[in-house]
């Protein structure tokens, strides 16, 4: 049985890479529709996108209120991407906002390195850091607490669909994963929280807007000068907020 936090959390990754490793060339050697990946990944996209802007946005930040039918496509989204109980996300990142790239913060890139961020090998968060937002969001707060049963409960649903959208359940969490890892590397290579430009900003819908967020991290739209924040400029005040 494995006690560690950090090397469950590594060990999930490497689960979820090799049932995609496995699993979706499996998917085209029994000759599955092409239609139905692209359907898939399609899901995964928009299920990423929520729970990226439902863990970090809103649960942990409160940069926006959602609107009834976001606020559960985001909590669903954040259950399925198989990225942890939010309790434990919104504590880590606040410790990791509280001390970025200095010794408390629990991924900086230059003292665990990119192959630390990929596999998940992130320093156990210590330090006082109010986790209210998410304790006053009493919906997610319960989801958090039985957060794999979650999980659990909708990978079933999903092999009941169809067996194969788990396979693409564990590619949709690998191609989030490496994003994010990606994100959090780049945006503190430098030692500071960075801008981050190009193809990685618009892939991570604005959030390599990174020197504004650290600034202030209610701010939904952290654009500044350069307008890249698409998804806190007009997906979430047009879609998800009230
Ligand atoms: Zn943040």
């Amino acid at each position: 049985m494995m006690n560690n936090y950090t090397d469950r959390v590594t060990v999930k990754i490497f689960f979820m890479l090799i049932v995609s490793l496995i699993g979706v060339p499996a998917f085209f050697y029994y000759d599955n529709p092409i239609w139905l990946a692209v359907l898939f990944t399609f899901y995964g996209l928009v299920t990423n996108a929520l729970s990226q802007i439902a863990y970090h946005r809103w649960i942990c930040h409160t940069q926006f209120e959602p609107n009834f039918i976001a606020r559960y496509l985001m909590i669903y989204s954040v259950v399925i991407s198989g990225l942890g109980n939010p309790v434990q996300y919104v504590y880590s990142h606040l410790v990791h906002h509280k001390n970025s790239d200095k010794p408390g913060d629990p991924h900086n890139p230059k003292e665990i390195g990119w192959t630390g961020m990929l596999l998940g090998r992130y320093k156990t968060p210590d330090d006082y850091v109010s986790i209210r937002a998410v304790l006053q969001k009493k919906d997610v707060y319960f989801v958090s607490n039985h957060y794999w049963k979650f999980y659990i409960l909708f990978t079933c649903v999903h092999a009941v669909i169809n067996p194969w959208l788990v396979v693409w359940q564990a590619f949709n969490f690998t191609h989030a994963w490496f994003g994010m890892a990606w994100l959090n590397t780049v945006s503190h290579s430098s030692g500071a929280p960075t801008q981050t430009k190009g193809f990685t900003n618009l892939w991570m819908m604005g959030e390599g807007n990174h020197h504004i967020h650290h600034k202030n991290a209610r701010l939904l739209d952290m654009s500044g000068d350069n307008q890249t924040d698409w998804a806190g400029k007009y997906v979430i005040p047009g879609l998800l907020a009230k």
